[in-house]
This record gives C-alpha cells, structure tokens and sequence, in this order.
C-alpha cells in the first residue's frame, strides 16, 4: 500500500466492514496516521438505524461489542448525523483524514458525497479504501463499455477479471486514540433463536474454517434445508465481520464443481451489487418495467397467515417460522416463501421484500430486493415467466424425510396444524394468466 503518511491522527469510519482482518482501509489509516494513532469510530446514524428491523440491530448490536473487545475496549461510538460527528471529532482530535471502506447503496454514496464535502471545510480528506466486495461495482464491463443484465455472462467476466489477495490483520502494535464514547447501542428485542455467540469476527472466521472443512459436499448438498450444506456466511458478509475477498484468497488453486459452485454464489452477491449500484430504482420498481402494469391483489388475511407461517404449505410456513425464530432462512425456501407469496397470493414483491428485509440479519439491500425481483420474474433474469416453485414437490426434493418441517412446525401432521389457505394449482393457472395478461399489454 502506498505510504500515505500524513504525521496526524487518522479516523477509521468503520460501517459495514466490523472486522480488524483484511481491512485495506484500517490499513490504509494505520498508514496515514503513521505513529499518531488511529481513532476507530461507530456512527449511529439514525437514518439507518430507524428503518432497521429487530434482527438487524441486534446482529449490530452485537457485532459493535466484539469488535470493541478485539480493540481492547478503543472503539467509540458516537449518535449523530455522520458530517457532524466527523467534523467534531476531527477538530477534537486532530485528525486530518478520515478512512472508509466505499458504499455503493444509494443512501451511502449520497451520505458519503455530503461528508466528503462538508470535511474538505475544514481540509479533512475523505479516503476510501476497497469496499464490501471483492471487485467493485461498475468495473466488470461488456466489450461495449455497459453494466451486464444477466448474471452468466457477467459471472465468467467476473472471475476472469480477477481480485487482490486478502490484506494482512492490522498489527497488534497499532496505536489507538484515546477518546471518549458515547454508549453503544442497545437491542433487547432479539429473535428468540438468534444465537449471539455466532456474531462477530472470530466467529465469522470460525465459521469459514469450520465450512472449508465441509467444502466438498457444498454443489451437492446447497439445496437441501435438511442438512447444513451452506456456508451461513451471509450475515458476516452482510456486516463485514469477513470479507469476500478472504474467501477467494483461500479458495484460489481449488478447481473442483464445489469451490467453483461456492464462488459463484459471491458472484451473484457481487452482480446484484453492480445491478443495483447502475439502477438504484431496483430497490423501488421492478427492473422490468412492464411488471409495473401488473396486476396484483390488496395484502389481506391470507399475507398475515404467510408472514406468521401458518398458511397450511408446510415448507412455505417452516420457512417463515425459521424466519421469525433465527433472522435468517435458507435459500431454497427464501426462493419458495417468495414465489407463494408473489405468484399463490399474486401481491406485490415489494410487500415481500420489506417483510424480509425487516426481519434478516443478512438484510442486505441488492441481494434482497434483487433476489425478490428474481422470485417475481420482474429482475434480471432470461426465463421470469414459468417459474413458480409448487411448494410440495420442492418440500418432497429438498426435504425428503421432513426434518426441516418437523423441526420449525412442532404441530406438523396433527390436528393443530391449519388447512392450506387456497389452492396452489388454480392459483398457479391464476398467477400465468395475469402474467400473459400483462405481457400482452
Ligand atoms: P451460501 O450458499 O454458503 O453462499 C455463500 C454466500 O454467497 C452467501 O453468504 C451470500 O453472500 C452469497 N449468495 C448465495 N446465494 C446468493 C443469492 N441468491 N444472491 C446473492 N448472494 C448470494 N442474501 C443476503 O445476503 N441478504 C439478503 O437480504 C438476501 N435476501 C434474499 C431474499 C430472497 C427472496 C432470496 C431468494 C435470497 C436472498 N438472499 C439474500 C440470498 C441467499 O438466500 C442468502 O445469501 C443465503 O441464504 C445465505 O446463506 P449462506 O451464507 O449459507 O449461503
């Protein structure tokens, strides 16, 4: 890295990267305040704060904590709007620049634009160093110089183009700024089955050894939500408690279907990243824009029943019970609560994807919105109109002696358990003749 020294103390503006490991912009800031200290800073930005859902404060919550502790007690946490509070800081301290890791998300690259500008008052650089992914949105580019709207052909772009190796941890002998905090936020309301033991870095690092040990069914086992055949990544990826990049490095040299499956699957987060960093209205409006003529119907009763799990579709309700319990769900039944809830009850996506963006830890906004808009067949997709996932047959596939269901319903096969709220046959005849109908203008 390029010696950037500046002989002041420097700002380390940590936001979605909450780890000390393979950190090129808490390096990058350990190098620009040379021996005077770095300050380490939290802001608890109201603006995100307030929408965030349950499960999401209480990941953040947390994941602030561990990193508190791997900075032996260093971090501060300061509540504010974000140019305030580095202003202060900045004048309390000394500071003359200030390190972020890139946002690509509508609000932070909007965020970072007025911090950036209200800090060069005061000749405070803002620095960005890497971002949440292991290649930037925008870079990965057709022969013509455009984004790609599939993912295939960008997924081969991607993995050709290359990324860096994974940075080394901050040195144990960095100097901290001494500085006083504010109290970190608090999360009592926390999804009863949340494991908070699971959050953080070492975790997150605990979690990537623990599944290259596993590598070698993942291609095989990914869909079934009977077995512990993924990774369970996403929420240290979501908060930066791991980055992609650390992944990649330590796959580089393994050519097998399962390595290549598994980095694939980055690359999808990556894509959904790119799509959304071109067309920011995809987490408002479909992508398609011919889905905005759609019909859909009013959220009643029945979107209730599918938001509690009890819609009388075992897999649809063990997944939303999963939900509600953890923060999290599995792919596959993501994919199915979905599609029931777009084309079985023909509401709008977007109702959906607020329901889960709420209530995921992983909550990221490409990768839910974008997924949504997959499920919808309104996104990026060469195929959107036939699919519509039967909620048996995938329960009969992926979970063939009902472990999954059994485990999230405990009333499953009894009395107790509720009819189906409709008929998924007639419903799917339903969902293609509005599509049809919508198609044909
Ligand atoms: P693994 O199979 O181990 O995959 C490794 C990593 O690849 C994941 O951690 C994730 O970062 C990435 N990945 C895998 N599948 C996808 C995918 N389809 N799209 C984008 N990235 C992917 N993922 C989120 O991180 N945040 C979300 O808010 C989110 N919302 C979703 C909503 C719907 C309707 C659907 C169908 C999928 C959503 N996903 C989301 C993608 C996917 O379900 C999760 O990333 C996955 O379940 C995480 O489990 P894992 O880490 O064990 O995955």
């Amino acid at each position: 890295m390029a010696d950037s020294s500046s002989g002041a103390p420097a700002i380390m503006w940590f936001r979605r990267d909450l780890r000390l490991h393979d950190n090129p912009a808490l390096l990058a800031a350990s190098d620009a305040a040379s021996g005077d200290g770095v300050l380490p800073l939290f802001i608890w930005d109201d603006a995100l704060w307030n929408p965030a859902g349950p499960a999401r404060r209480a990941w953040m919550c947390e994941s602030l904590r561990k990193l508190d502790e791997s900075l032996n007690g260093h971090l501060v946490v300061r509540r504010g709007k974000p140019a305030d509070v580095l202003t202060d800081l900045a004048r309390e301290t000394g500071a003359t620049s200030v390190h972020i890791a890139e946002d690509f998300a509508p609000y932070g690259m909007k965020r970072d634009e007025h911090v950036r500008n209200t800090l060069a008052e005061d000749e405070v650089t803002l620095e960005a160093t890497g971002s949440p992914y292991a290649i930037d949105p925008g870079t990965i580019l057709t022969k013509q110089g455009t984004g790609y709207q599939v993912y295939s052909p960008f997924g081969r772009a991607w993995a050709q183009h290359g990324y860096e190796d994974a940075f080394p941890r901050i040195g144990t002998r960095q100097t901290w700024l001494e500085v006083d905090s504010e109290d970190f936020p608090t999360c009592d309301d926390v999804p009863p089955e949340l494991d908070l033991d699971e959050v953080g870095e070492e975790a997150a690092r605990r979690r990537w050894r623990d599944f290259l040990d596993r590598l070698e069914g993942y291609d095989d086992d990914r869909d079934r939500m009977d077995r512990n055949g993924t990774s369970g990544l996403s929420p240290h990826l979501r908060w930066g408690e791991i980055h992609p990049r650390t992944l990649l490095t330590d796959l580089k040299g393994m050519h097998g279907k399962h390595a290549a499956s598994f980095r694939s699957e980055i690359g999808w987060r990556e894509f959904y990243a790119d799509v959304m960093w071109r067309e920011p209205r995809v987490v408002r409006e479909s992508w398609r824009t011919e889905f905005e003529r759609m019909e859909w119907d009013d959220p009643g009763e029945k979107v209730q029943a599918w938001k509690e799990g009890r819609t009388g579709f075992p897999m649809v309700d063990a997944g939303m019970r999963e939900l509600l319990a953890t923060g999290t769900m599995h792919n596959r039944v993501r994919m199915l609560c979905a599609s029931f809830l777009v084309k079985d009850l023909h509401v709008d996506w977007r109702v959906g994807a607020k329901f889960f963006y709420d209530h995921l830890v992983d909550g990221d906004l490409s990768s839910n919105f974008m997924n949504w808009q997959w499920a919808a067949g309104s996104g990026t997709d060469a195929q959107p109109f036939f699919r519509i996932f039967n909620p048996d047959t995938q329960g009969e596939k992926y979970d063939p002696d009902e472990v999954y269901r059994r485990r999230w319903i405990p009333e499953y096969g009894t009395d107790d358990y509720p009819e189906p709220i409709l008929d998924h046959k007639a419903e799917r005849q339903e969902a293609l003749d509005r599509l049809s109908a919508m198609k044909d203008g």
